[in-house]
This record gives C-alpha cells, sequence and structure tokens, in this order.
C-alpha cells in the first residue's frame, strides 16, 4: 500500500469523525497513541510494536488530512537524501543530548 492510498483509507475509515473532532482533539489523540508506543518500545512485544506503529502512522496521516496535507507529497522531501544537508546517509552534526 502507498502512503497516498493509506491516506485515503484513512479518510474513508475516520475522515467524518475526524473533522468532527477536530484537528486539536485528533492531534490530542495522536500524541496519546505516540505513548501507547513508548509502552510498546518498552515492552518488546512485536505485535504491539506493529499496532502502535500503524496506529501513529494513522493518526498522523488524520491530522495531515485535517490539515490538507498530502502526505505522499510530503515525504517526497527525503527522496533525494536528508532535506536538511542533501547527502545520503545524512551528514547533519548530531544535536547534542
Ligand atoms: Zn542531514
Amino acid at each position: 500500500m502507498h502512503l497516498r492510498d493509506f491516506q485515503q483509507q484513512i479518510e474513508a475509515l475516520y475522515g467524518v469523525r475526524d473533522r468532527r473532532r477536530g484537528t486539536d482533539a485528533t492531534f490530542r489523540w495522536l500524541t496519546e497513541e505516540v505513548g501507547e508506543l513508548a509502552r510498546a518500545l518498552r515492552s518488546r512485544d512485536p505485535q504491539a510494536l506493529r499496532e502502535e506503529i500503524s496506529d501513529v502512522l494513522a493518526w498522523t496521516v488524520s491530522v495531515a488530512t485535517l490539515m490538507g496535507v498530502d502526505t505522499e507529497a510530503a515525504i517526497s522531501r527525503y527522496a533525494e537524501g536528508c532535506p536538511k544537508c542533501g547527502r545520503n546517509p545524512c551528514m547533519c552534526p548530531e544535536p547534542p543530548r
């Protein structure tokens, strides 16, 4: 499945609800799903990881749709290399932690 097809599927599944809920509340759901992904990472359960990754992607795509962002067009900025330094692999300096 291409990302554009995924975005269309998520729109078909949840578009009405997402628009009714609005961008701010949909974004809050996305942040909750990121928290669930954090728990799945700690659990190291492959099934849970797969589910939480797909949920984070789905909620990200919902936010994109609500804001009129074509996700496949958006990710094309990574197609030729790092969007910042243009290299592949990225040669940007690591930010201090
Ligand atoms: Zn870079």
